[in-house]
């Protein structure tokens, strides 16, 4: 009760990697010596292999969005007709970003919670003759859910038109198979699955996306795709990198190279299973409803009565962990825990422990163990799956 130490169980920022900590203070290395370019080279290898793509990386200074903004600004011309997908806070910022670049946008949107459906999105495009681009999320981290990027890619990919995917919280929580599903331009930030703190966008893009910017008119300086690919390969870039950042995720990679992307996949999935199932057997209703539920945050309703910030405030004052709230007009409404990076089932068993105090505390009714056991039953599956797969 005395000594509480902090965690963070936040979609973003995600608990860091301790040997990326460690070798980010490291950082008084200059970015033009033959040292820190082994560096950079090997990161954008890594990325590569960590996103399972052969397009080019481009790796920016700057929090996720920039990679959002660097997608439309570079890619298309002010006028151009581009289909945007909108079923929570970030497919309204995809919204917010093509407007503010002059794109005529066609909108699909889903009420929170959902999905946009495959069939939508081609009778989008069937629908608009010219259409240049798709925008979309692989996980809406607003609301939990994610969208069929496997479906959605296949279908633009027989158009002309580019879907770019804003994966974020989708890359190492989801699997996307960037190339065989046409996913043109695939979006990533560092306070995500890869463990270290705010600063860094990176993104693929395939050479039909990298053909458009040839023709296209909008205005960019800083945020250079062709620039950041072209000088990544040489582990080199354009401006001064965000040295201390890239030492970090230089572990991170090297640690995903380790026990392989597919397991830092199938982590956060499983470790979102045994939430959804723990709120469930706790009597909780998740708040994704007819869609896929994300592998990299869960985000469930609070009890009839109880405004979410309360659970969220419990968690910070009695346990010291931080827990996200809804966003915009969800605030209040869904409490959200995260899986992605860094997170083990120590974290989620805690977790819902201490969620069975905190509504035990508000004057909820618990049956205390009823969540644990639940997730110590997706433990239990997973650990018997491993042993019949590698004998012990
Ligand atoms: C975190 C996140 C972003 C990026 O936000 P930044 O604040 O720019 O890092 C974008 N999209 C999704 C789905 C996210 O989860």
């Amino acid at each position: 009760m005395y000594v509480k130490k902090p965690r963070l169980l936040t979609p973003g920022p995600t608990p860091l990697y301790p040997p990326a900590a460690r070798a980010m203070a490291g950082a008084d290395m200059h970015h033009r010596t033959g040292e820190f370019i082994e560096v950079y080279r090997s990161v954008i290898a890594g990325l590569r292999y960590f996103m399972g793509t052969e397009n080019g990386i481009a790796l920016f200074a700057a929090s996720g969005t920039g990679a959002m903004e660097a997608a439309v600004s570079n890619l298309f011309s002010a006028g151009d007709k581009a289909i945007v997908c909108t079923a929570g806070k970030f497919g309204e910022r995809w919204l917010r970003i093509a407007q503010a670049f002059g794109l005529d946008t066609v909108v699909i949107e889903k009420p929170y919670g959902e999905s946009v459906k495959p069939e939508q999105v081609a009778q989008a495009l069937a629908g608009n003759a010219g259409v240049q681009g798709v925008f979309i999320q692989a996980t809406e981290s607003s609301t939990g859910v994610s969208h069929d990027v496997e479906a959605i890619g296949k279908i633009v990919a027989a158009t002309d038109a580019i879907l770019v995917v804003d994966a974020i919280t989708g890359l190492g929580t989801s699997v996307l198979e960037i190339d065989a599903w046409g996913l043109d331009v695939v979006i990533g930030g560092s306070q995500k699955a890869v463990m270290i703190p705010p600063g860094l966008a990176y993104c693929s893009v395939s050479e039909k996306a990298l053909q458009r910017a040839a023709a296209a008119s909008n205005p960019y300086f800083y945020f250079d795709l062709r620039k950041h690919i072209a000088a990544g390969v040489e582990g080199d870039s354009p401006w001064t990198p965000a040295a201390s950042l890239i030492l970090g995720l230089g572990e991170v990679l090297r640690f995903v190279r380790e026990i392989g992307r597919e397991k830092l996949i199938a982590n956060a999935q499983l470790l979102a299973r045994a939430a959804r199932g723990a709120a469930q057997a706790l009597g909780l209703e998740l708040f994704v409803r007819d869609a896929i539920p994300a592998g990299a945050v869960t985000a469930i309703r609070p009890p009839a009565g109880i405004d979410s910030g309360e659970i969220v405030k419990r968690y910070k004052s009695d346990f010291a962990a931080i827990v996200a709230n809804g966003q915009g007009s969800m605030k209040g409404r869904v409490f959200r825990y995260a899986h992605l990076g860094y997170f083990d089932f120590h974290d989620l068993f805690a977790t819902v422990a201490e969620l069975e105090l905190i509504l035990h505390d508000l004057g909820r009714p618990v049956e205390f163990g009823t969540g644990v056991r639940a997730a110590q039953a997706v433990y239990l599956a997973a650990q018997a799956a491993d042993r019949t797969e590698a004998p012990r």
